[in-house]
């Protein structure tokens, strides 16, 4: 077992704070990571704060995580001492059932490991990336190609991969009208992939005020949600929308944007259930469908389409002593794009 510096939410009421966390020893097909950046991800805020249910407290969550390779076991080839890598949402599944036979492990039907607030194999509750090092098993470590830029790569491990793996399954590229609803970390990947997918992308966000970096990510179009005319203006007009919206919305009043054969898919989580009247999907034959992160293999996929594009998040940097404060940010939509901890900072 080794000691590590973290911060973790002591309660969903607390703030987080400094603390130390075991990890176990390297097993002989495990890899010790020393994280160098760690993202905040919406979902770290809903877990901790008990939103999506209760949780094993103190608990240390980030999902979303660069370092290098410090130690490898006896077993373990796929990744050396030094490489750049990367953990994203889980840290292992079964391996054996039919969805992790086809490199959906996300979808485990024996029910993936989360990064954190999950129950690990040696019956431990799982701690995630806001700590200097981790240990995970070295089928569920990505590399990081060297050319995305160190400190901006992990909102990737997340954040891409949630956004890569909807906008590929339902082909957004060329000739495809897509949307993307909320443009905070998730939402901000979501244009800048889907562009370099070759779609043409609109953003619907909360009012203009993020207009010209939409643009500057490859948006061709910018419209407030705020503004009854957006939803007249953009009636039947989308193949794909992609919700990213972490709050509830008005499901048929953006699933009335769908065009013929439009597919909605919300990757925004929030706790509560959202209504629906089913009379919005008779119209143009739409389809309302969800998605959650992405395969290994396909997480890897992103980071090499991202690297080949020239594509990385848009961060702010931030000491751990500000993650309480960017959690308060987060939630008002005061996000350019994805806060990043500098582990370095940890205590
Ligand atoms: P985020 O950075 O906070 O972005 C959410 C964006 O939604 C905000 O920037 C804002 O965009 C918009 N928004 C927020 N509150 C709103 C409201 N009341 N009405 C309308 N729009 C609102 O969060 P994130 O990290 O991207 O995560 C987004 C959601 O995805 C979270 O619920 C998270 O848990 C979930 N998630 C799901 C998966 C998955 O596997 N499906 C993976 C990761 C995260 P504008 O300012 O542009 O309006
Ligand atoms: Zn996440
Ligand atoms: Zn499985």
């Amino acid at each position: 077992m080794k000691t590590v510096k973290a911060y973790a939410a002591p309660s969903a009421t607390d703030p987080l704070i400094p603390t130390t966390i075991e990890r176990r020893d390297v097993g002989a097909k495990d890899v010790l990571i020393k994280i160098a950046y760690a993202g905040i991800c919406h979902s770290d805020i809903h877990t901790v704060r008990g939103e999506w249910g209760p949780q094993q407290y103190p608990l240390t969550v980030g999902h979303e995580i660069v370092g290098v390779v410090e130690e490898v076991g006896s077993e373990a080839t796929r990744h050396k001492v030094g490489d750049r890598v990367g953990v994203g949402c889980m840290v292992n599944s079964c391996r054996e059932c039919a969805n992790c036979q086809q490199g959906e492990e996300q979808y485990c039907l024996n029910g993936n490991v989360g990064t954190y607030g999950a129950t690990d194999r040696d019956g431990t509750i799982t701690q995630g990336g806001y700590s200097t090092h981790i240990v995970v098993d070295e089928d569920f470590v990505l590399t990081v190609p060297e050319s995305i830029p160190y400190e901006a790569a992990a909102p990737l491990l997340c954040a891409g991969i949630t956004t890569y793996s909807p906008l590929s399954h339902w082909n957004a590229g060329p000739g495809k009208k897509v949307a993307v609803v909320g443009m905070g970390g998730l939402g901000h990947m979501a244009v800048k992939i889907a562009s370099a997918m070759g779609a043409e992308v609109t953003v619907l966000s909360q009012s203009l005020s993020k207009q010209e970096d939409g643009k500057r990510f490859g948006a061709e179009h910018y419209y407030a949600t705020s503004d009854p005319d957006t939803f007249k203006q953009l009636t039947n007009t989308f193949d794909l929308i992609i919700n990213t919206v972490s709050a509830k919305i008005d499901l048929d009043a953006h699933l009335g944007l769908l065009g013929l054969n439009g597919t909605m898919v919300n990757v925004g989580a929030p706790a509560d259930a959202l209504p629906l009247h089913v009379f919005t999907l008779f119209n143009q034959r739409r389809s309302f469908a969800g998605s959650g992160i992405g395969g290994i293999r396909e997480t890897q996929e992103m980071l090499d389409f991202c690297a080949e594009h020239g594509i990385a998040p848009e961060i702010e940097l931030i000491s751990a002593d500000a993650i309480n404060e960017a959690y308060e940010r987060v939630l008002s939509s005061d996000v350019r794009y994805r806060f990043v901890i500098d582990t370095a900072t940890l205590g």
